[in-house]
């Protein structure tokens, strides 16, 4: 179905990568399990797309159609957002490469790439989010994070993909924590997008998901071929999830959004807390870009408990803020980030906004705090 010119968020979400209309079949057609499809003995695998399943399978295109829509490229989905990320790093650089990475993004990516990467000769340097970033003079790939996860600063995708484009260089932009609906970086100038769609994109807590998306083919057919190569494609199962949860994308950030402002300002207003960071909050460091940038404010926030001590007590006592890692959920949940081995403060919160209502999150926070 296609849906009309300049839709609103919803209507967009709702209806992306569903099949035509026909009487008789469902909306979302059920996930299609198979390894290997009937072929024509006659014709072999050139009569159809479904050969085999590691290339192919019709809900994941499906799948890869609504993502498609939503960033505006084209998309394929990978195993995890790590298996799309590490999979455009390692179809992109060459030894004797360089990569610019966000010193303050994504832990495990950063742990890849000065293991691996630097590993197999490439020259790899980071630099912070918010800036500066060094000459991209020499460079071939510049991935951006932003907002960064967890520190929440914010990078101007336009003016850097401008700056790297003069240098030659290639822009990929890690979209998990803004999503899609919060920004399209590929209309903003980069060249690749890659996400986990683990997070607030499938937003059930329930299923591993990445992708990749991009405008150009020269760039997509070699992910295409890295992706069939080493195979690190997600089941029907989930790809079919993470289709139907899709639909409620529009309504579930409106509300995280909503319930991360509202904690945000509640937060910043205590004297014992510390840290609070929120690219919404018109104080914060990254408002300002986030603000020309953005389209909608993410449902996560930061802030600094001073020790684990006060964090663990904190959420023993709430009874709606789970302790979890990953974020985007229904539930609330939270996370200190150094108990993984992230390189911050012992004290520090990532807190991940849920759908519940705002007056409860607060009286929630505000009783646990206490
Ligand atoms: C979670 C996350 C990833 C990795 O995604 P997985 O689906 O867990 O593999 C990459 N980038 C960012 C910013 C993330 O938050």
């Amino acid at each position: 179905m296609s849906t009309p010119e300049n839709a609103g968020d919803g209507t967009r979400c709702s209806h992306a990568g569903l099949p035509e209309a026909v009487p008789g079949q469902p909306f979302l057609p059920g996930p299609v399990f198979a390894a290997p499809y009937h072929l024509d003995p006659w014709q072999g695998p050139g009569a159809t797309p479904n050969g085999y399943g590691r290339p192919d399978n019709p809900t994941r295109r499906l799948l890869e159609a609504a993502i498609g829509e939503l960033e505006g490229g084209q998309v394929r989905v990978f195993a995890s957002g790590q298996a799309a990320i590490t999979g455009v790093l390692l179809t992109l650089l060459r030894p004797g490469d360089a990569v610019v990475l966000p010193s303050d993004g994504y832990y495990p990516m950063r742990a890849f790439a000065t293991d691996t990467l630097a590993g197999i000769g490439v020259r790899v340097l980071f630099a912070p989010t918010a800036g500066p970033y060094p000459s991209f003079d020499g460079v071939r790939l510049v991935l951006l994070e932003t907002p960064s996860n967890p520190g929440l600063d914010v990078a101007d995708i336009a003016a850097l993909s401008r700056d790297a484009h003069a240098a030659g260089a290639l822009v990929a932009v890690d979209n998990t924590t803004a999503t899609p609906l919060g920004q399209r970086p590929l209309d903003l100038g980069a060249d690749l997008v890659v996400a986990s769609g683990t997070k607030a994109l499938t937003g059930h807590s329930d299923l591993l998901l990445g992708y990749v998306a991009t405008r150009t083919p020269e760039l997509l057919d070699p992910v295409t071929a890295w992706r069939t190569a080493t195979g690190g494609v997600p089941g029907a199962f989930d790809a079919w999830l993470a289709h139907r949860s899709l639909a409620t994308l529009d309504l579930r950030l409106a509300r995280q959004s909503a319930n991360a402002e509202a904690l945000a300002r509640l937060l910043a207003d205590r004297p014992d807390v510390t840290g609070v960071r929120w690219p919404g909050l018109p104080g914060d460091p990254a408002y300002p870009v986030a603000a020309a940038q953005m389209r909608r404010l993410p449902g996560v926030l930061g802030f600094d408990l001073g020790d684990a001590e006060r964090v663990a007590r904190f959420l023993s006592a709430s009874r709606l803020v789970a302790a979890a890692t990953s974020f985007g959920g229904l539930h609330t949940s939270a996370d200190r980030r150094a108990q993984w081995g992230d390189d911050t403060s012992p004290g520090f919160v990532r807190l991940s906004c849920g759908v519940e209502d705002t007056a409860d999150l607060l009286a929630d926070v505000t009783a646990a705090l206490a």
